[in-house]
């Protein structure tokens, strides 16, 4: 929304689901691509989630996967959501 840049914003960690204030989070870009920026909504985690990522020595790969998680999502789809995040540009529609 815009104008909403006030602080109020909650913000949903993207390891354990929990909404927090965005003061609180800490912004969490899994490719480093800082030119990205304009073109995509940064992830967020809570400071403990936080902790327990920075020493995860695949940086980005566990939080991709949870970001991309959800209840009831087919293997196929899954994949597919997995595909489009690690290679943003070549968006192919599984052809079955
Ligand atoms: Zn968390």
């Amino acid at each position: 929304m815009l104008g909403s840049d006030g602080g109020d914003t909650t913000v949903v960690c993207i390891a354990c689901g929990e909404s927090v204030p965005r003061s609180a989070a800490r912004e969490y870009d899994k490719t480093g691509d800082r030119w990205e920026r304009h073109d995509k909504e940064f992830e967020h985690v809570c400071k403990d989630c936080f902790r327990e990522l920075s020493h995860q020595p695949r940086s980005g790969l566990e939080s991709l996967l949870v970001d991309i998680e959800d209840d009831g999502l087919s293997e196929t789809e899954f994949l597919s959501r997995y595909l489009d995040r690690v290679d943003d540009e070549a968006v192919e529609e599984p052809d079955s």
